[in-house]
């Protein structure tokens, strides 16, 4: 047995309005090749960088979220290689200083938080030819590296995914894998499971394109099996950067490892040291006061309630802490009904879910805390059934309106004459059950409630019905 060990490099492109160092625009949505370029991310002679400061701040946030050290001072370095997407001939990044240093996530140890510049994209798919798209050059990027002390792939992608909702719950990145807007890289390696080794990692393997979690979780896995059986062999892991094959579902060999000497990172002479402490905006009260609720806070919020006695269901939590939309719909619903928390979980992450996969966001405005409280408490009432709710919220959803109004659409039947033609037939029908009651069995009564609200399709009012068997039982 081999005891695998994980750290990740992660790489997100933070939310701003231009370039990292210039005014060329930042926009990930445009699908027009060479548009948002400018002579200074296209790297001409003689253009000077100028530091983006909102990119800054957004780091340090993610610095003040995590718990890191934010850098008093902090420079920028050149790391020098030559790729046709990188238009200079080196990339803007920071080696020495980085902004911040320290904290932790979700209890992993995070080594750094720095800045740096995206690349552009080649295009190889088009003919015997490449093509550039330098859209993406300059774009700030913003790199995480943790410690080496993840130890499956489901962790790690856990991981990943934490990050990926504090980036969104902070606003510095969309972090949409997909888009390319968040990449992960797995630095992979096992050891023997001996005492002996125990503080001893094995070599390493850099896997790069991973570009779903789904992705990395599968090459993390891979790696490990892969590293398993060389050592199994008698054989040794090389120290390499590998890529991932979606098709195949494996990794390959990209590259021997560069050590950081390869790069000849110099000091960016181009760029001043930035004197982080001394610009007030980036002190940590200062950026402390624009985080709202962190993912992790929220997580606990709801842990919260109800504790001990009808805690929240985990999943329920876990819908409400990574989809917003659901998540705000249930915070301003139980600051109306604090005390139906459960109820109003299960209204949304069940009913107005489902509403949503089978028609689409559109109709959610039409679900306000306002009316999903009327339902609530008509159904606290029992004055509508489950079946009444379900229909009421899709009559809301589809055709908006007060919900008041359209809740009396659906209101339960507590007709009395009604329901005691009803119990006549389901105490005829179950004799039975009706026997065992007289004989004392008390379940058979729930049984009996159960077969009225069936003939009535659920839209029976069980609190009537209970009473109207016990009278017509005696
Ligand atoms: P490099 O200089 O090769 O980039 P670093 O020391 O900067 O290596 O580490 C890069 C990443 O690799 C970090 O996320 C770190 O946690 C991880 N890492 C380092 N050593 C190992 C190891 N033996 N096994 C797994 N991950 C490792
Ligand atoms: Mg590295």
């Amino acid at each position: 047995m081999y005891i695998p060990t994980i750290g990740l490099e992660i790489h997100a492109e933070l939310k701003t309005n231009t370039k990292m160092f210039c005014d060329s625009r930042n926009d990930s949505n445009e699908t027009r090749p060479n548009v948002n370029v400018c002579h200074v991310c296209i790297g001409h002679p003689g253009t000077l960088p100028v530091i983006n400061k909102e990119a800054i701040k957004h780091v340090l946030k993610v610095g003040v979220a995590i718990g890191g050290t934010l850098a008093d001072k902090t420079s920028f370095d050149r790391k020098n290689y030559f790729y046709p997407d990188i238009p200079k001939g080196y990339q803007i990044s920071q080696y020495k200083h980085p902004l911040v240093s320290g904290g932790s996530v979700n209890g992993i140890a995070i080594t750094r938080v720095h800045l740096e510049e995206d690349t552009g994209i080649s295009l190889h798919n088009k003919g015997n030819y490449s093509l550039l798209d330098f859209n993406r050059a300059g774009i700030p990027l913003m790199e995480l590296v943790t410690e080496p002390v993840m130890h499956s792939a489901k962790d790690a992608v856990s991981f990943a995914q934490e990050l990926q909702l504090l980036f969104r719950y902070l606003g510095a990145s969309d972090a949409n894998m997909e888009k390319g807007e968040m990449r992960i890289e797995a630095n992979v390696s096992i050891r023997q499971n001996s005492k002996v080794k125990l503080q001893e990692l094995g070599t390493k393997v850099e896997v790069k394109n991973l570009n779903s979690f789904r992705a990395a979780e599968r090459a993390i896995e891979y790696e490990v099996k892969r590293q398993s059986e060389l050592l199994e062999n008698g054989e040794a892991v090389t120290q390499e950067t590998r890529g991932w094959d979606d098709n195949k579902q494996a990794t390959f060999s990209q590259r021997l490892k560069e050590e950081s000497h390869d790069y000849r990172y110099f000091p960016e002479p181009d760029l001043p040291v930035l004197d982080i402490s001394s610009i007030p905006a980036f002190s940590v009260e200062a950026l402390k006061k624009e985080i709202l609720e962190l993912p992790s806070e929220r997580r606990a919020r709801y842990q919260r309630i109800g504790e001990g006695k009808s805690s929240m269901d985990p999943r329920h939590i876990e819908m409400f802490v990574s989809d917003n939309l659901f998540g705000k719909l249930f915070d301003d619903t139980i600051n109306i009904q604090p005390l139906s928390y459960n109820l109003i979980a299960n209204f949304i992450s069940t009913d107005v879910a489902g509403l949503v996969s089978k028609y689409g966001e559109n109709g959610l405005k039409n679900i306000t805390p306002e009316g999903l409280s009327v339902i609530v408490v008509n159904y606290g009432k029992e004055d509508l059934s489950s079946r009444g709710a379900k229909d009421t919220l899709e009559d809301l959803f589809l055709n908006g309106g007060d919900a008041s109004e359209v809740c009396k659409k659906y209101l339960q039947k507590s007709d009395s004459e009604e329901l005691a033609k009803i119990i006549q037939e389901v105490m005829r029908e179950n004799a039975s059950a009706v026997n065992d009651y007289k004989k004392g069995k008390e379940s058979a009564l729930q049984f009996l409630v159960g077969q009225g609200m069936k003939a009535t399709r659920g839209a029976g009012n069980p609190q009537v019905f209970m009473s109207l068997f016990l009278e017509a039982l005696k």
